[in-house]
């Protein structure tokens, strides 16, 4: 630990996070008190804390924790109504998260990405993009494993990809990603952060601390961003699809550019989706700024076809291309899914009901030459297309039965998308079920 200021821990919650916290400060001869309302006498990780030398308090959050500690860190999912947590800030006791410590941890370049949507895609981008280019990296945070976790074994030279929930980063006060992220923000996660206001405040945490040295790259199409930024201290570093930016990422309509160096011609891109293009605008300018070569970037984008369920190019089957969309389970997602496509599309949609009439989506269906529906809202969405004059719409059992119909009354250079604008949970556990079963279908025609 560089320079951590504090002696006296509280680790609240005993999840991933807080468990790798933990060890974290145990190795750094902290004196900690653990508390964990779920976790039993029996948990192998209490019994490992416990012999570590750490004191464990399991069954409730008793006040009384917080008596002569320092800071608390917290992790992420726990509210700040939680009494312990209302408590600390009623004594003036910090609150930090498990990122915060990971910080204290690791002093080489750290790549921060956040923004309502796109983290995950964004982060991926930029790792592969990194590694690719023969650039040591590690990617942690919200995807795969636990920063403090990561940044206890960090190599010499090596770039830490860190992707950062409005959670982690509310919870931060000294982190310093020397390269960040900022991609949009739209109204998200009210109920924990209370207003926009401060959800807005959370996601701008991560160039508070960024000095001179330091990047922010940010989305110059995002007007509450972009007015945010004038103040960071970092070089700025915009992106947008729309102009051209010669000091950030652009595109005009054939090419990728980075300031003035063009990187990638638009068409050889495997990733669809305007959306996406923004992400690959941040990752691009990311990875130049951390030392990635073009062929590296190059190779990435050219072969890359999305995050596991999120738009994702899964086959060709006879010169019809399926998409796996199972994450999108609202209709705003669905919006950018269908926005993402000229051809005509066979839409596969439906899932659990929630009082919903999609009329959101009529706009966005114009390509729409077909619809595959099933679930609880088959009926309602075979009545939207009916509507707007689509022709042929199939009612199936499931989405198996869905990929087999679509299959059957499509037609060659046609998009078969699932992209169901609904929760998974009426005949899927989640949506990555969901999404797995469709990928096996798919399988199965060729
Ligand atoms: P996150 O990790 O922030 O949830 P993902 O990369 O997993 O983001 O993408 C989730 C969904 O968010 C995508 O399926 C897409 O619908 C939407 N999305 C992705 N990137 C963007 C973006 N830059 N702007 C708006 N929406 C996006």
């Amino acid at each position: 630990l560089i320079d951590f200021p504090y002696s006296n821990i509280v680790v609240l919650g005993l999840a991933r996070s807080g468990t790798a916290a933990a060890e974290a400060l145990l190795a750094n001869n902290k004196t900690i008190r653990v508390n964990d309302k779920q976790a039993t006498e029996q948990d192998e990780v209490v019994i490992r804390l416990k012999e570590m030398g750490a004191e464990v308090v399991i069954g409730s959050h008793p006040i009384s924790i917080l008596d002569g500690m320092d800071i608390v860190v917290k992790n992420p999912g726990i509210s700040y109504d939680n009494p312990i947590v209302a408590e600390a800030m009623q004594r003036d006791i910090p609150i930090i998260t498990e990122i915060e410590l990971a910080y204290y941890l690791f002093d080489g370049p750290i790549i921060g990405v956040t923004g309502s949507n796109g983290k995950t895609t964004t982060t991926t981008l930029v790792t592969d993009m990194l590694k690719k280019s023969d650039r040591p990296v590690k990617v942690a945070g919200n995807i795969g494993i636990v920063a403090t976790e990561a940044v206890q074994s960090m190599k010499e030279d090596e770039a830490l990809v860190l992707e950062l929930s409005s959670f982690q980063l509310q919870g931060t006060e000294k982190f310093r990603p020397t390269t960040a992220i900022l991609l949009n923000i739209f109204e998200a996660h009210l109920d924990y952060h209370k207003t926009l206001g401060n959800y807005k405040q959370a996601k701008f945490n991560i160039f508070r601390n960024q000095t001179e040295d330091d990047y922010l790259i940010y989305n110059a199409e995002d007007k509450a961003i972009a007015e945010e930024v004038k103040d960071a201290r970092a070089k700025l570093v915009p992106f947008s699809v729309q102009q051209k930016l010669e000091t950030g990422a652009w595109i005009d309509d054939k090419y990728a550019y980075f300031k003035n160096e063009k990187i990638i011609e638009l068409s050889k891109i495997v990733l669809v989706g305007e959306h996406n293009l923004q992400n690959i605008l941040a990752a691009i300018a990311a990875a130049k700024l951390n030392g990635a070569t073009n062929e590296g970037i190059c190779q990435v984008l050219t072969t890359f076809s999305g995050v596991e369920h999120r738009l994702q190019f899964v086959e060709n089957v006879n010169g019809r291309l399926f998409y796996n969309d199972s994450k999108a389970t609202n209709i705003l997602a669905t919006q950018k899914a269908l926005d993402s496509f000229k051809q005509p599309t066979i839409l596969l949609a439906g899932g659990l009901d929630r009082g919903n009439a999609f009329t959101e989506l009529q706009p966005h269906l114009k390509h729409v030459r077909a619809m595959v529906v099933f679930g609880q809202t088959a009926s309602k969405l075979k009545q939207l297309a009916a509507e707007v004059g689509i022709k042929k719409v199939v009612e199936s059992e499931n989405v198996e039965d869905a990929v087999k119909a679509a299959y059957s009354i499509s037609e060659e250079n046609e998009i078969i998308l699932l992209s169901p604008a609904c929760a998974s949970w009426d005949q899927y556990r989640t949506f990555e079920e969901r999404g797995d079963m469709f990928v096996q279908a798919v399988h199965k025609l060729v």
